[in-house]
């Protein structure tokens, strides 16, 4: 046993798949759409009533925290008619008996209507909505089944998302392409009204090899670095940036808000629509299969050895390099699903972005260094804009 080990200090946290890997996209990119050959003999991956009842009762049994947070997700979430989604509200009333309820649902934005913007108002739901960009970024791997661009049909629905005044943010995924564009990027999600922004690097292997839309490594540092300075100057307090949220986290000693840049993971699951959960989305692969919540329970399934294992291996399997690294508490190797690359010394497990994360912490210390002094003198951080702008 790892006696020195807590991995769900923070609360266990299951997302669900309620379509599969459904989706009306076919984002060029995407690690999501080839899990349907994981189920060859199913024709509809919808998720039944009686198992999305099973899960909202035993999820709330799993929770100690008196806010619960469920997480919908894709494929294509919207793929599910609404009244999948009133039904769960409906097992929420009855099995959450008081308890304050939050839900965040993923989607491409398509989809979306005023019935959907209305719906998700009254109900209070925060919408992650997928952009990678302005439209000359967005639609070069964000396409349509027939190969169409999206960019104005996601607009469409974001506008929606305004006009219902419904609480939403944006996630871009960070390519080959768009790498080249990181200012034009941030201030495009700004002038969309988004304040809480999450940028996610590609990083896919086709045959054993990496895919060409991968973000080059040396490139992603400048992107984060890019933004940073723009961001550190201008907009501390008032856009939320998860990368620099979580650096400043790790570098105060917090528990940063992304797992990808903690020490340990383990506790953010998911759930098929058949039942199956596994061990992360980004692993949801038959050796990281914990079991089906027809067999077995939540609680079971997320606290078993295999999945505790799981979440120490992220640290546990680091390279020397990254065991000796001087920005290793704030980097922590970042997510293993990107470590595919060898070291100079031949040993296996790096991650493909290391060269960018290096670049980039060493970058933001000073500044981290000054708003953990502000933050450690019970000041705000955003003093940092005052300080540099003199
Ligand atoms: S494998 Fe990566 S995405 Fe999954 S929980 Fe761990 S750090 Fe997060
Ligand atoms: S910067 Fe590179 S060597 Fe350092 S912890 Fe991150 S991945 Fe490892």
């Amino acid at each position: 046993m790892h006696a020195t080990y807590a991995p769900f200090a923070r609360p266990l946290y299951v997302m669900l798949k309620p379509i599969g890997a459904v989706c009306n996209l076919r984002c060029a990119y995407c690690y999501y759409l080839e899990k349907k050959g994981l189920y060859p003999d199913v024709n509809r991956f919808t998720m039944s009533d009686e198992l999305l009842e099973q899960f909202v009762k035993e999820y709330f049994e799993s929770q100690t925290s008196p806010a619960v947070n469920f997480t919908w997700h894709g494929g294509e979430t919207l793929m599910r008619n609404l009244s999948f989604y009133e039904k769960a509200l409906h097992y929420q009333r009855i099995y959450g008996r008081g308890r304050q309820v939050e839900n965040s649902i993923q989607t491409n934005g398509v989809l979306l209507d005023d019935r959907w913007c209305r719906f998700f108002k009254e109900n209070n739901f925060l919408v992650g909505i997928s952009i990678d960009g302005p439209q000359h970024c967005h639609d070069k791997y964000r396409r349509d089944v027939n190969k169409g661009p999206t960019f104005y049909k996601v607009m469409k629905g974001v506008e929606l998302l305004k006009k219902h005044e419904v609480d939403f943010n944006v996630m871009g995924v960070v390519n080959d392409y768009n790498v080249d564009y990181p200012l034009e990027f941030y201030r495009f999600f700004k002038s969309i009204g988004a304040q809480f922004i999450q940028f996610s690097p590609i990083v896919e292997r086709i045959d054993g090899k990496p895919a060409p839309w991968n973000v080059p490594a040396g490139k992603w540092g400048d992107f984060l670095i890019a933004i940073f300075d723009e961001w550190v100057r201008n907009d501390v307090g008032t856009y939320y940036v998860q990368y620099f949220d979580s650096t400043l986290a790790n570098w105060v000693g917090e528990k940063p808000g992304v797992c990808t840049l903690s020490k340990y993971c383990g506790h953010a699951g998911v759930m098929e629509f058949n039942g199956d959960v596994y061990s992360c989305d980004h692993f949801v692969y038959p050796a990281y299969k914990l079991g089906n919540i027809r067999q077995q329970s939540l609680t079971e399934m997320m606290y078993s050895e295999k999945q505790q294992q799981f979440g120490l291996d992220k640290y546990e399997k680091l390279p020397q390099q990254c065991k000796n690294c001087d920005v290793l508490f704030a980097c922590h190797g970042e997510c293993p699903k990107n470590r595919i690359i060898s070291t100079k010394d031949g040993e296996p497990g790096l991650n493909y972005l290391c060269e960018g994360y290096y670049k980039f912490y060493t970058h933001v210390a000073p500044y981290m260094d000054y708003m953990k002094k502000e933050l450690l003198n019970k000041r705000p951080p955003a003093n940092i804009m005052e300080y540099l702008n003199q």
